[in-house]
């Protein structure tokens, strides 16, 4: 969805937002800002920052504080407005009567958690023992949804590294927070992988990578095909998984091995 401009205070003319989306640089105090919707005022933050605010991208660091519950009023409000359009008497039909209020709060808390929270603080271990054998964590289970329809993603996710003297190694536990956060977004499968890999890739430094996600999507069987039967399966290979046959054929049939238990 494009966003129109917020005011018409004309920009400077070498304003670096200006040059790169030919719209007009927006300056306003932090005291107008205040005036406006949260959403508004976030998105502020996000466009004079010339940051990209997608489904699947982190934007924690433009939220202040307060400013979630601020979203969630708004969200769900504009929720209510879904359930008027869908012609739901959400104020006779107790069922309905707190649903707008409760999809705000399950969009902004949970299942889309990993836009507004800032990254799990994870404590990184130096290589001490100068480990350099493949490890194989998982299945870590996995919960998205898809950007295209919003509806719920359900998977598993193998990652193999190959650690070197100079990596970092983390804790068992702390991949699956890191794919939580990764994956509490909209988005869909194969960015979803790629993601995780560039965080676990920058937290680790590995010598080789490898991920593997298979996941059902919901707007396969809930809606369109009905298909039951169909699970997506992405992989990503980087460094040593790229360049030895022999490394990646391994993780692979460890992983099947796995899987069979
Ligand atoms: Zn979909």
């Amino acid at each position: 969805m494009a966003d129109k401009p917020l005011a018409a205070v004309p920009a400077p003319p070498a304003a670096p937002l200006a040059a790169a989306h030919g719209a007009p640089r927006l300056l306003r105090s932090e005291e107008e800002l205040q005036r406006l919707p949260a959403s508004e005022r976030i998105r502020y933050r996000l466009v004079t920052a010339d940051r990209r605010y997608h489904a699947n991208d982190n934007i924690a660091e433009f939220v202040r504080a307060g400013e979630l519950a601020e979203l969630k009023a708004e969200v769900a409000a504009k929720m209510h407005e879904v359930l008027k359009a869908l012609v739901i008497d959400t104020e006779n039909d107790h069922n309905t009567h707190e649903t707008a209020k409760r999809v705000a709060k399950m969009y902004v808390d949970e299942v889309f958690s990993g836009r507004y929270q800032a990254g799990p603080r994870v404590t990184e271990f130096p290589n001490a023992e100068r480990l350099n054998e493949l490890m194989i964590v998982g299945p870590i289970t996995v919960r998205s949804a898809c950007s295209h329809h919003m509806c719920p993603i359900f998977g598993k996710v193998w990652v193999g590294i190959l650690p070197n003297e100079h990596s970092n190694l983390i804790g068992l536990s702390k991949y699956a927070r890191i794919a939580d956060w990764i994956m509490s977004r909209p988005q869909i499968q194969e960015e979803a992988v790629t993601m995780l890999a560039n965080e676990l890739q920058a937290r680790v430094r590995p010598d080789g990578l490898a991920l593997v996600m298979e996941a059902d999507h919901f707007c396969m069987h809930w809606r369109g095909v009905k298909d039951t039967d169909t699970a997506m399966v992405n992989s990503v290979m980087r460094g040593a998984f790229l360049k030895d046959a022999n490394l990646r054929r391994e993780f692979l049939s460890l992983l099947a091995r796995k899987q069979e238990r």
